[in-house]
């Protein structure tokens, strides 16, 4: 399939548009001199101009078309109180004229910082559960869901952290635009490896999916920063058939073939973290003035260096995707 083909197809799917697409693509020159490789880019998608930004924005262009499409009036989305997804579904629901409903599995702050902070200048409606675990929340959030159907309203609900059904068709699109940035020429040509952070799997899913229906114009590198290999595999299949059935396509070659899993980087699990990776939170920040926070994009860039200095990618170009989380930094710390 043609970047083309595959962008009309997407086009034909709801979804609004919410992000300033395409996402910024620059050189990181100091870092390129610190190791020694050229060229080094990175993708900005913690620059695309909904709320804070970040890659939920990209799902959500897809899952509040699909609510608008559904005739919603209103939008769940639960996570904790630092949900990236929180926080730009909330933004996300301002731009398209919804109300916003938010699920935390935490007792509500004492103070607030980071994501919340944000939360509260949008006036989202926050239900707090206190300390439970997310199928709970997942759970409270149908009941939720059910109970305003009853009340008349028309809820839409946003699953799993938005790595579910039309959310998935956001990285897709973000595999077409990144492939069109490719064949515009120039020095992003020489992009051969994106690295790109593996949490619940739909933005992997997604970027995998969509470079295999392009018939593999960079390879896929995925960190995971949350579960190992066992877990994830199978999750990723899921997703796979879930796009399939959705763009009423599937790639030529198998999409569990079109990437690399690389599992040495995750610290244990989701938002665990050890002293060499957060010391190379500051090491970044000072050699290119630009922010990766614990949870997601500093363990993922950590990877790529990481993968460089052991020669995985040879002489070929590289490029990390930044996917934001800028909300939860001003917590981590
Ligand atoms: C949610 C999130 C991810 C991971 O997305 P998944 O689709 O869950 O794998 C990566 N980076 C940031 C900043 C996120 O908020």
């Amino acid at each position: 399939m043609t970047t083309r083909e595959l962008r009309k197809l997407l086009e034909g799917l709801p979804h609004i548009e919410l992000g300033l697409n395409p996402t910024p693509l620059h050189r990181l020159r100091n870092l390129e001199r610190k190791l020694g490789h050229r060229p080094i880019f990175i993708k900005r998608d913690d620059l695309n101009g909904l709320g804070i930004g970040g890659n939920k924005v990209r799902n959500l262009e897809f899952l509040l078309g699909e609510a608008l499409a559904q005739g919603a009036d209103c939008v769940i989305a639960s996570g904790m109180l630092q949900s990236n997804l929180c926080s730009l579904a909330a933004a996300g629901c301002r731009r398209a004229g919804l109300r916003c409903l938010l699920v935390h599995n935490n007792r509500p702050p004492e103070r607030l910082e980071g994501n919340m902070v944000l939360n509260h200048l949008l006036a989202a409606e926050h239900h707090y559960l206190g300390d439970v675990d997310s199928s709970l929340r997942e759970q409270y959030a149908q009941e939720l869901y059910e109970r305003l159907q009853a009340q008349g309203s028309r809820p839409y609900l946003i699953r799993n952290g938005a790595s579910d059904g039309a959310g998935l068709l956001g990285y897709v699109q973000a595999a077409v635009e990144l492939a069109e940035q490719l064949e515009q020429g120039g020095e992003p040509a020489d992009i051969a490896h994106v690295c790109i952070p593996g949490g619940n799997g739909g933005l992997a899913a997604g970027m995998i999916f969509g470079a295999a229906l392009l018939g593999r114009p960079f390879e896929v590198e995925l960190v995971t920063v949350e579960y190992d290999e066992a877990e994830l595999r199978p999750i990723l299949r899921h997703f796979f058939s879930e796009l399939a059935r959705i763009m009423g396509c599937r790639p030529d070659g198998d999409p569990e073939e079109a990437f690399t899993l690389h599992t040495d980087f995750r610290c244990g699990g989701w938002g665990l973290i050890d002293d060499e990776v957060t010391d190379f939170l500051y090491d970044f920040a000072q050699t290119e003035g630009i922010f990766v926070e614990k949870v997601y994009t500093g363990k993922t860039l950590y990877g790529m260096v990481k993968l460089l200095e052991r020669g995985y990618f040879e002489d070929r170009g590289v490029c990390y995707l930044h996917s934001g989380g800028m909300g939860a930094l001003f917590t981590q710390f």
